[in-house]
């Protein structure tokens, strides 16, 4: 086990056009011994660059790097750690495995790298096989196997030096749904049994919430908010993490004398909005499960009526217009309302945010171009 510490850590790159992209920007972070951290963030973010620099793998424009007491890179200082020399085990999205190796000797390349005798490295590769049900599979070359066995040989192969920290980067963004999710288990019972701390890099919010003890979410090489998935999902810190952390809907508002109302209504909100200021415009968040949908308006809630109706496997989905904006909800199957007709909708758990500016959305599509 081990805690990691990352203090001011910035990586630039140079740009094909001449200039420079932050990767990763002024990082602080500390993951305690044994957790389970998650980095979540769209494609382009910098969750890979950061991976990368723990393992050893890039250097650091900027700062320092810990495991343990160790430090591992400290720019200042020149020092350096090289990758086999961290204690790490890592497992790629891409399968990484050796296609001319067969299942036994993919596994016991890092312990041949380390010199380990024969009789010693063939106990801990069984072992390893063992622990992700490869038994009776170490004769069997990759192409051999399905998706899901070669990133189990992926994970055979990072957990077979023992280490005291495992980096996993979209581990299982390669494989289909149900396998995905049995592999999650997965996951979590081998440091069950190893005790490794975990960096577990995702895009998919399911995943990290499932799975993390705490999670950060990143934004253009930036840090925007750390903490419990619960206590991040109830309390997002702004517009962009709440609309990663789930499906979400922005109406346009304004607020005046202590009530919101939809831009272009003159019917406000029946229910309060949480950080709502006292004037003024933004945006109030809500997710189309917190909305309720009633028939009459006696029941309270804005008028909309309803455009699309759409049957989904949970829930029906309608898109209902409020004062010229589209808000999605989700209704039991039961009785669902038709097309075209009228309704009202209280919101439940709004909050405020401030509006985004364009340009943010601009620069991270721009990021995700290597
Ligand atoms: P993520 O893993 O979150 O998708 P990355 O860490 O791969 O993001 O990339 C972060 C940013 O750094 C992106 O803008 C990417 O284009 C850039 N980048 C990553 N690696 C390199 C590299 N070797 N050279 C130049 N730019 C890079
Ligand atoms: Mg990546």
């Amino acid at each position: 086990m081990s805690r990691i510490l990352l203090k001011n850590v910035t990586k630039q790159f140079d740009t094909r056009g001449g200039g420079k992209v932050t990767a990763v920007d002024n990082f602080n972070l500390e993951i305690k011994e044994g957790e389970c951290f998650s980095f979540l963030g769209p494609s382009g973010c910098g969750k890979t660059t950061t991976l990368r620099m723990i393992a050893g793998f890039e250097d650091l424009t900027e700062g320092e790097i810990w495991l343990g007491d160790r430090p591992v890179s400290v720019k200042e200082k020149n020092l350096y750690v090289p990758p086999e020399d961290r204690g790490l085990g890592m497992v790629f999205q891409a399968f990484a495995v050796w296609p001319h190796l067969n299942v036994f000797e993919n596994v016991a390349f890092p312990l041949r790298v380390k010199k380990t005798p024969s009789g010693e490295l063939r106990e801990k590769v069984m072992t390893a096989l063992d622990h992700t049900d490869l038994t009776g599979a170490e004769k069997a070359f990759p192409s051999d196997l399905s998706g899901g066995e070669q990133q189990r040989i992926a994970l055979a192969r990072a957990i077979v030096t023992s280490p005291s920290v495992m980096l996993l980067d979209e581990p299982l963004s390669n494989l289909d749904p149900k396998l995905r999710e049995s592999m999650r288990f997965e996951i979590k019972a081998l440091q069950k049994k190893f005790n490794f701390t975990i960096i577990f890099v995702t895009h998919d919010q399911s995943e990290a919430m499932a799975l993390s003890d705490r999670m950060l979410v990143m934004d253009m090489g930036k840090i925007i908010q750390a903490g419990a998935p619960r206590e991040m999902y109830e309390q997002p810190a702004n517009q962009f993490v709440y609309g990663f952390l789930g499906q979400s809907n922005f109406l346009k508002v304004r607020a005046s004398e202590g009530k919101i109302f939809p831009a272009g209504s003159e019917v406000s909100l029946d229910s309060p909005v949480a950080g709502a200021p006292e004037g003024g415009e933004g945006l109030t968040a809500s997710r189309p499960n917190e909305i309720i949908l009633g028939r009459t308006a006696g029941e309270g809630g804005v008028r909309g009526r309803v455009e699309k109706r759409l049957y989904m496997t949970y829930c029906v989905e309608y898109h209902v217009e409020v004062a010229g904006q589209t808000v999605r909800v989700h209704g039991p199957h039961r009785d669902a309302l038709p097309e075209g007709s009228e309704c009202f909708l209280g919101f439940r758990n709004a909050r405020w945010y401030d509006a985004e500016s364009a340009e943010a959305e601009l620069e991270r599509t721009e990021r995700q171009v290597i």
